[in-house]
């Protein structure tokens, strides 16, 4: 593939627009130029020119999606975690009992959301990064009848894991019971197929893998989903079938839109459109990953997860052992050189994370790993591998 991204607009003064750092982080994350000018204009949220922009939002998004006919797409204001929020609020019934399949700290943050909503729940907890599998899945659902949803984060932000969703969603199905998935991080980019998946209903944001900028988040649902939520929502703002009715009755939102960032989103989606839609995605960030993994491990630095389970949305790498290391130099020398870097989620090793999604390709990532090198320099440390002790406990813990 071509390290360049292709440009709708041929605006010569782009070459002068490269942003003054790259966002290296799962969102808000390092956007196009077009998007970021989408947003020099005001709109009217009743007036006729925004409302086509929500209907080709709506639509793009049912396309990316796979389906247009039994599935809906509502955008709902706020950040990802709003959405997650109106999501189980809206299509879990008060009397359903839902699995929450948990490696990370957005399966924990589903658990404590179900909490706030009086949902009951079990979790199958996998501590910071081992996948849930299908067999322990489909264990706890043969025993446990009262389950009615199973729901799994698909990229585990936390630690950049890609979790089985396939094997999950067919035990799900197998067993008879709906499945609800966290996308955030990962539609757009990652194939979801939604004949394979059979989900009731799954949830992302603007600001991931569309490249747009926060404001609101979207739930792809059932229509029969959306329907059957009236009057179950315990939130007045985060009410998904009101949302549904309105939208579909008026072409609004139910009250005010985040406008600039529902254009500049519109304008991410043209762009994605255009360079290719999901498979170019996904290429553009899998070379984005591979650049940063090997030109990371030629340093020494090791990656928290195997082949199997990394995504190209977010890698996590181990924390250099010398004692000549300290995260908080190292991230000030990464920014001084143009990127922002993350720090980590994990409890048992120390560790930070580098996102690969955002608009630029692998010639960046070259970038990357040289400002890498440099900061390590900077710091007097020869080489990046981690302790002896942070690489038995990583290892300890993924047998586990
Ligand atoms: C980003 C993200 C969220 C939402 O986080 P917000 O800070 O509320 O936008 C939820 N789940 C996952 C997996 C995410 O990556």
């Amino acid at each position: 593939m071509s390290d360049t991204i292709e440009h709708t607009s041929r605006n010569p003064d782009d070459l002068l627009m490269e942003p003054d750092h790259y966002l290296l982080t799962p969102g808000p994350l390092t956007t196009a130029p077009q998007t970021r000018a989408a947003m020099m204009r005001d709109w009217g949220s009743w007036d006729q020119e925004f409302r086509d922009l929500t209907a080709e939002l709506r639509g793009a998004l049912l396309e990316i999606a796979g389906n247009t006919t039994v599935y809906d797409c509502i955008p709902m204001q706020g950040s990802g975690t709003f959405c997650v929020e109106a999501m189980l609020g809206s299509i879990v019934p008060h009397d359903s009992k839902v699995l929450v399949l948990v490696n990370g700290a957005y399966g924990q943050r589903i658990v404590k959301t179900l909490g706030y909503l009086g949902r009951a729940c079990r979790v199958l907890d996998k501590g910071d990064f081992s996948p849930p599998r299908g067999a322990e899945v489909a264990r706890i659902l043969a025993e446990d009848a009262a389950i009615t949803h199973v729901i799994v984060v698909h990229c585990e932000t936390s630690s950049g894991i890609l979790n089985p969703i396939e094997e999950i969603a067919a035990v799900t199905a197998a067993h008879g019971r709906k499945l609800l998935i966290d996308s955030m991080s990962a539609f757009g980019a990652v194939n979801l197929d939604i004949e394979t998946l059979q989900y009731e209903a799954m949830v992302s944001s603007a600001n991931k893998c569309i490249e747009g900028v926060p404001g609101f988040g979207f739930i792809i649902a059932r229509k029969t989903a959306f329907e059957q939520a009236e009057g179950r929502s315990h939130s007045l703002s985060l009410d998904l079938h009101e949302q549904w009715r309105i939208m579909n009755t008026t072409g609004q939102w139910r009250f005010t839109p985040p406008t600039h960032v529902v254009a500049a989103f519109v304008e991410a989606l043209r762009l994605y459109m255009a360079q290719g839609g999901q498979p170019a995605r996904l290429e553009r960030y899998t070379a984005n990953r591979d650049t940063l993994v090997a030109g990371m491990r030629a340093l020494g630095f090791e990656t928290l997860l195997g082949e199997q389970w990394l995504s190209p949305i977010i890698v996590t790498f181990l924390t250099p052992g010398h004692e000549l290391f300290d995260f908080r130099k190292f991230y000030d020398l990464m920014k001084e050189k143009g990127f922002i870097i993350y720090p980590g989620k994990l409890t048992l090793v120390d560790s930070f994370r580098i996102g690969c999604i955002g608009h630029f390709g692998p010639d960046v990532m070259k970038r990357v790993v040289a400002a890498a090198k440099e900061s390590l320099a900077a710091l007097d440390i020869p080489h990046a591998a981690p302790s002896a002790a942070s690489l038995a406990a990583r290892d300890a813990a993924a047998l586990a």
